[in-house]
C-alpha cells in the first residue's frame, strides 16, 4: 500500500552507523569495461546540520564512510554532502554518475573544470523536470574525467523526503542502458496495473457495484505512488510542477491508505458482517486524514510518522478483518487476506532490504511494485470471484422468480379454468333462465290465448244452447201436435162416401192426390228426425265447447280424460278433411287428477298437430288419425298415431323448443309442443315421439292416475 513508510521506518531504528575507515582505498578507479561500478557502499558523507555551509567550508570537514551497501540518510533538515574521490584509468574522458533516488528535492553535483575550479550541476524535485540533462527521473550527470586523472566529486543533497543513495557509475551506453531496463520493468508494471484499472472501470459501468469504484481509486491510487517514488509521475504528468510533485509523496501513501480501507469495507461487507470492524476502519481513515493536513500545515516528520504508524496499524488490521470475515462465511474474503498477505510480505522483504538483512538488488527493490502488482491482480479475482457469488445469487434468485412466476402461471390457468368453467355454468343458468323466460312468455301467450278462446267457446256456448234449447224442447209437443193433426186427418179419411159429402170428401180426396200425403208424411217424420238430430248434434257440441271452456280452472279435478280428448276432437272436426279417417279407440281408464282445462290443451296441440301433418301430405292424399286410450298399472296411455308428414331428426330434436316451428307465418307459433311438455311435466307426466319422415308420427303420453299433479 504506502511505500515510503517502510523506508522511514528502518529510519527509526537506523542511522549511519558510523566506522571510521581509511581513504586511500576508497578512491574509485574507472576502467575500460561496459560494466557498472556501484559507489553506494564507499561514498563519504557529511552532515551539515546548519544546512548553511559552502562546498569551500565543507572541503576541510571529516567526511564519514557509510558501511552500508546503499547509505540510508533518513529523514532530516539537515544539508548531505557526499564525496567521491575518482581516478580514471580507462581511456575514455566521458562517465555518467547515477543517483537512483527520484525523490531528493535538493541535489547539487560539484566537479573540478579545467581551471581547477568548482562548477555546480543542479538538480532536484524543486525545479521543474525538463532542467535536466538526461531525461530520467534518476539523476544523472556526466563526469568528465581525461584518461589517467584523478579527481574528488561532492554531492550535496537535501529532501524532505528519506534519503538512500544508490549511485552508480558507468559509461553513457551502460548507464543508459540500465535506465532502459529499468523503464521497461516499469512500464510493466505500469501496463498491468492500467488494465486492471480499465477492466473492473468497465465491470463498474456495467455492474455498477461500489466496491468496483473503490478498488479502481485504490489501484490507481497505488500506481501513481510507486511512479511518484520511481519519479516518473515528475518526470511525466506534471514535470513543471515541483510543488506537486513533492506533494504528491507525501499525500499519496495516505490516499492510498484511505481508499485501501474504504474498498475492503465495501468488499467485505464490513458494515453487513461486523459493526465493530466497519467503524474501526473508517476510524482508521482519520490519521491519514490527518496526515495529509500536517503535510499541507508544512510538518513534513510529523506528517510522515503519523502516516507511517497508521499505515502499521492498518496493516495488522487489513490481515486481521479478512479472518474474522472468512470466519463468519464469506467465502471471497480469503481472496483479500492472499492478496494482501502477498503484499505485505512484498513490504516486508522491501524492510529487510531496507535493513540490510536481504541485499538491495532489482528484485529487493522492486518488491514492493511486484507485490502491489500481485496484490491488484488477486483483488481483480476476488471481485471475479465475488461477480460469480453475485451471480449464482442472482441465477438462484431467478430460478426462484421461474418457479414463482410458473406458480403463478399455474394459478393463473387453474383460475381460468376456475372462471371458464363459473362463466360456462353461469352461461347455462342463463341458459336455463332465457329459455325458461321464453316458456313463461309461452305459457302467457298461450295462457292469454287459450284464456280468451275459453271465453269466446264459452260464450258461444251459452249463445247456442239458448235456441238449441228452443228447438229441442219444442221438438216434441210438435211431434206430438202432428200425430194429432195426422190422426185428425185420418179420422176425416174415415168419414163414409155419401151423397152430400161425396163432392166435398172427393174434393178432398184429390187434394190429397196433388199434394202426395202420403209422401209428406213420410217426410215430416224425417223432417222432424233431421231437426231433431241437428239439434242433438248442437247440443253435443255445445257440451264440447263446455267442456273444452273448463280450460282456465286452476284446481285440480279427478276427471276422465277420455271426454276431454272427445271435446277436443269435436273442435277440430272442421279442420279434418275429408279423406281422413279418424278412429277413436278410448278405453276404460280411471279418473285422473289433474288440471282438466291443461290436459285439454294438451290434445287440442297434439291432435291439432297430427291433422296438420296429415293435411301437409301432398295431393291431399288424406291419411289415418288413431287416438287410443288404455291404462295398465294404474297408469293412463293416451297414444296419438297420424300418418302425417311425420319429422326428420333434426325437427324432432328441436320438436320441444319455443317458437320452433317448420309453419309459415300465420300457421303456427312453435309454442304448441313446448307447452305440452311444461304441461306435462307439471303432471308427473312422461310424453314420449316417435317418428320418421314421410311415414308419420306416433306420441305416447303417460299419466299417472293417482299422483297429484304439481300446479304451475
Ligand atoms: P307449431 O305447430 O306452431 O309449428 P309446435 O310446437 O306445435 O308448433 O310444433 C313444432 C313443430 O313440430 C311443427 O312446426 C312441426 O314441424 C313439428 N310437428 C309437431 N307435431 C308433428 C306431427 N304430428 N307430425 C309432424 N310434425 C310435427
Ligand atoms: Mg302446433
Amino acid at each position: 500500500m504506502n511505500s515510503n513508510y517502510t523506508k522511514y521506518y528502518v529510519l527509526l531504528t537506523l542511522i549511519l552507523i558510523v566506522i571510521s575507515s581509511s581513504f586511500a582505498s576508497d578512491t574509485i578507479i574507472l576502467r575500460n569495461s561496459t560494466r557498472l561500478i556501484d559507489v553506494s557502499s564507499s561514498i563519504h558523507i557529511y552532515e551539515d546540520a546548519t544546512a548553511e555551509l559552502p562546498l569551500e567550508l565543507i572541503i576541510d570537514k571529516q567526511f564519514i564512510r557509510t558501511n552500508k551497501k546503499v547509505a540510508n540518510l533518513g529523514i532530516s533538515k539537515s544539508v548531505f554532502w557526499v564525496k567521491i574521490p575518482i581516478k580514471n584509468m580507462s581511456n575514455q574522458n566521458h562517465f555518467l554518475i547515477n543517483l537512483s533516488v527520484p525523490t531528493i528535492d535538493f541535489i547539487e553535483f560539484y566537479y573540478l573544470d579545467k581551471n581547477n575550479k568548482y562548477l555546480v550541476n543542479e538538480m532536484g524535485e524543486h525545479l521543474p523536470f525538463n532542467n535536466r540533462i538526461y531525461d530520467d527521473p534518476d539523476y544523472i550527470f556526466d563526469l568528465i574525467i581525461s584518461p589517467g586523472e584523478s579527481k574528488v566529486v561532492y554531492f550535496k543533497i537535501a529532501s524532505k523526503e528519506g534519503i538512500q543513495l544508490p549511485i552508480k557509475i558507468g559509461t553513457e551506453g551502460t548507464i543508459l542502458g540500465q535506465i532502459k531496463n529499468k523503464g521497461i520493468l516499469s512500464g510493466i508494471y505500469f501496463g498491468i496495473m492500467l488494465v486492471i484499472i480499465f477492466y473492473n472501470l468497465f465491470i463498474y459501468f456495467s455492474i455498477k457495484d461500489n466496491s468496483y469504484l473503490y478498488y479502481v481509486s485504490y489501484v490507481l491510487l497505488i500506481l501513481l505512488t510507486q511512479t511518484s517514488l520511481q519519479g516518473y509521475t515528475f518526470q511525466f504528468l506534471w514535470p513543471n510542477s515541483p510543488v506537486l510533485a513533492q506533494t504528491s509523496l507525501f499525500t499519496l501513501p495516505s490516499l492510498v491508505g484511505i481508499s485501501a480501507m474504504l474498498f475492503m469495507n465495501s468488499f467485505l461487507h464490513l458494515k453487513y458482517f461486523s459493526k465493530t470492524l466497519h467503524f474501526i476502519g473508517l476510524g482508521l481513515i482519520l490519521p491519514y486524514l490527518l496526515s495529509i493536513v500536517l503535510f499541507l500545515l508544512n510538518y513534513f516528520k510529523a506528517s510522515q510518522v503519523s502516516m507511517e504508524i497508521n499505515a502499521m496499524i492498518v496493516s495488522v488490521y487489513m490481515l486481521v478483518t479478512p479472518i474474522i470475515i472468512l470466519r463468519r462465511g464469506f467465502k471471497p474474503a480469503k481472496f483479500f487476506l492472499l492478496a494482501w498477505s502477498v503484499f505485505l510480505i512484498g513490504v516486508c522483504i522491501y524492510v529487510l532490504k531496507d535493513l540490510e538483512i536481504l541485499p538491495f538488488n532489482n528484485f529487493t527493490r522492486y518488491t514492493m511494485q511486484i507485490g502491489s502488482a500481485i496484490e491488484t491482480v488477486l483483488l481483480s479475482f476476488a471481485l471475479a470471484d465475488r461477480i460469480n457469488i453475485l451471480k449464482k445469487e442472482k441465477e438462484m434468485s431467478q430460478a426462484l422468480t421461474l418457479e414463482a412466476l410458473k406458480e403463478n402461471e399455474k394459478l393463473i390457468t387453474e383460475q381460468n379454468i376456475q372462471l371458464e368453467k363459473n362463466v360456462e355454468e353461469r352461461t347455462l343458468e342463463l341458459k336455463k333462465t332465457l329459455s325458461s323466460l321464453k316458456d313463461t312468455q309461452a305459457q302467457l301467450v298461450s295462457a292469454e290465448k287459450m284464456a280468451s278462446l275459453g271465453q269466446l267457446t264459452a260464450g258461444i256456448a251459452h249463445e247456442i244452447n239458448n235456441p238449441i234449447n228452443f228447438v229441442s224442447a219444442n221438438i216434441k209437443p210438435l211431434k206430438m201436435d202432428i200425430d194429432d193433426v195426422l190422426e185428425l186427418v185420418k179420422k176425416y179419411e174415415t168419414i163414409p162416401k155419401n151423397d152430400t159429402t161425396i163432392n166435398e170428401l172427393k174434393k178432398i180426396d184429390e187434394f190429397k192426390q196433388k199434394i202426395d200425403f202420403e209422401y209428406i208424411k213420410k217426410e215430416m217424420q224425417l223432417l222432424l228426425n233431421g231437426i231433431d238430430d241437428g239439434a242433438r248434434r248442437t247440443a253435443e257440441i255445445v257440451y264440447g265447447l263446455k267442456n273444452f271452456s273448463r280450460l282456465d280452472e286452476t284446481e285440480i279435478k279427478e276427471v276422465n280424460i277420455n271426454e276431454g280428448i272427445q271435446s277436443t276432437l269435436l273442435l277440430l272436426n272442421s279442420s279434418v278433411q275429408n279423406h281422413t279417417e279418424v278412429i277413436v279407440n278410448l278405453g276404460e281408464i280411471p279418473l285422473i287428477e289433474c288440471l282438466p282445462g291443461k290436459l285439454n290443451q294438451v290434445f287440442m296441440n297434439l291432435l291439432s298437430n297430427a291433422i296438420f301433418a296429415i293435411n301437409s301430405k301432398k295431393n291431399n292424399s288424406g291419411g289415418k288419425l288413431i287416438i287410443s286410450s288404455y291404462s295398465s298399472n294404474s297408469q293412463v296411455f293416451v297414444l296419438i298415431e297420424d300418418t302425417g308428414i311425420g319429422m326428420t331428426e333434426e325437427v324432432k330434436n328441436k320438436l320441444f323448443e319455443p317458437f320452433f316451428t317448420t309453419k309459415g307465418v300465420g300457421e303456427g307459433t312453435g309454442l304448441g309442443m313446448s307447452i305440452v311438455f311444461k304441461i306435462i311435466e307439471s303432471h308427473g307426466a312422461k310424453i314420449e315421439v316417435e317418428s320418421e319422415h314421410g311415414v308419420g308420427t306416433k306420441i305416447l303420453v303417460i299419466l299417472n292416475a293417482k299422483i297429484a299433479a304439481n300446479r304451475s
